[in-house]
């Protein structure tokens, strides 16, 4: 499973693997914990998790 969660330094999606403790922005490169990142959504696969990240960014990074 991946998390789809959002940096709360520039508020855009990426994806998170479950189960991983930390995770690093691509966009701006902070670093969250993943127990306190506000996950948006889930996806089984990478691929899946890519697609979700790629539609939330093109809307501007939050779900509304
Ligand atoms: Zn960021």
């Amino acid at each position: 499973m991946y998390l789809i969660i959002l940096c709360p330094q520039c508020s855009r999606a990426s994806a998170a693997r479950e189960g991983a403790k930390t995770h690093s922005c691509p966009y701006c490169g902070s670093t969250m914990r993943t127990d306190k990142a506000k996950v948006i959504a889930r996806a089984r696969n990478g691929r899946e998790a890519r697609k979700i990240v790629v539609e939330i960014n093109a809307r501007g990074g939050d779900i509304r």
